[in-house]
């Protein structure tokens, strides 16, 4: 079936492309108008516009072309390479989330590399046994749910963090409920192995009783123990990281139309708005135009981690973008258009909905951070 593109539909339904967005917001769906929408919520559209919907190709009436190539998929499994695991780490508070996330992030640098990531960019990607690795820079479930908010799902795998002195806590609990739904993989980390009371044994009794049962006692989790702060059995977690990766054949397809979401935004100073992707298929290259909701940007530069330029990010690359017209909220997905121009008048287009989707509501609810919902 040929995918359902907002621009398309909407002038099927005699609409304008933005009031066809507006009403998909207001389904909690953030689509641009040359994304495609999922049969469903079409369906659910068409029908409450007094219309039945019936995909077909265009001419689908009229005999086939004899020998028309057919233009390849997207997501023709053919196309599909490896890509690098996405990862978050989750956990009670003090269990060693940030010394965890440290610990990684100075040890396992990509190789190359002289000295640790000094900026914070919202995600970081280390090496291990030749294959990448990207993590979420900001540990905890918080950051992690404002990007599942918007409907991304940017995470492979969640490590989640025990202390081996402390155990199963409030928020561990919270955390494992919220990867479970957001269908994340879990691997535990028992942290903390060094410290005094520590009980790996007890740990994984309570994984046990969560349905979580470690792989060395005949289950299908993943843990380890680890000390963060000793840097004790890292590069094991990062092997596991890779084992499960393996496991859950991540695959995306380079060669698509580049796609990303955001992570983390900021506006520097000297710099305008900046915002750190991390690309979900295609390759995002220097030169590309992007859309994100109401922003767009001719991509005029990208950097790494590091501060250095990259010229092309594959996906599961973060990288830092600059040239945005306004500050893109994370958890959104940017998409490349076709030229700065087409991204510009997408935009706007994404604009309007916001503002006509802002009239339509009461005054309480709207206001200047309605604009930048999308
Ligand atoms: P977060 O709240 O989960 O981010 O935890 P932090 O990384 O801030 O760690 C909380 C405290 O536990 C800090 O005082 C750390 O030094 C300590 N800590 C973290 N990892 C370890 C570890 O492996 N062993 C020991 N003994 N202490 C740790
Ligand atoms: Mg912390």
């Amino acid at each position: 079936k040929p995918p359902i593109v907002v621009r398309d539909f909407a002038i099927l339904l005699g609409k304008k492309p933005f009031q066809l967005i507006s009403e998909l917001m207001e389904m909690g769906i953030f689509a641009s108008m040359n994304q495609a929408i999922e049969e469903a919520n079409a369906k659910q559209i068409a029908e409450r516009h007094g219309f039945t919907l019936d995909i077909r190709h265009r001419g689908d009436d009229k005999p086939e072309p004899k020998k028309k190539a057919k233009a390849p998929r997207e997501d023709d499994p053919a196309l599909m390479e490896e890509r690098p695991p996405v990862v978050c780490v989750l956990g009670h508070v003090d269990h060693g989330k940030t010394s965890l996330l440290d610990q990684i992030r100075n040890a396992h640098v990509v190789s190359g590399e002289a000295g640790g990531i000094t900026q914070h960019v919202g995600a970081y990607q280390v090496e291990r046994k030749g294959k990448k690795i990207t993590f979420l820079d900001t540990p905890g479930h918080a950051a992690f749910s404002k990007i599942r908010e918007r409907g991304a799902n940017v995470t492979d795998i969640a490590i989640l963090v025990v202390a081996a002195d402390d155990g199963f806590m409030p928020q561990t609990d919270e955390a494992l409920k919220f990867a479970r739904n957001a269908n994340v993989e879990i691997i535990v980390a028992i942290n903390k192995m060094d410290a005094k009371g520590a009980n790996i044994d007890r740990v994984k009794q309570q994984m046990q009783e969560r349905d979580l049962m470690p792989e060395d006692w005949g289950g299908t989790t993943l843990c380890t123990p680890v000390s963060a702060l000793e840097g004790t059995n890292i590069n094991e977690l990062l092997e596991l990281v890779l084992l499960q990766a393996e496991v859950s054949e991540l695959k995306a397809n380079p060669k698509a139309v580049a796609e990303g979401v955001i992570v983390e935004s900021q506006v520097e100073q000297g710099r305008g708005p900046t915002a750190t992707v991390i690309v979900q298929k295609g390759t995002l290259k220097v030169g590309d135009a992007l859309v994100c909701g109401p922003h767009y940007c001719k991509v005029r530069a990208m950097m790494d981690e590091h501060g250095k330029p990259v010229k092309s990010a594959p996906p599961s690359t973060p990288v830092r973008i600059m040239g945005w017209s306004g500050t893109p909220v994370s958890g959104a997905v940017c998409t490349v258009a076709k030229n700065e121009k087409a991204a510009k008048a997408e935009a706007e287009e994404n604009a309007q909905a916001l503002k006509a989707r802002a009239a339509a509501k009461p005054a309480v609810t709207t206001g200047a951070t309605d604009l930048d919902s999308l």
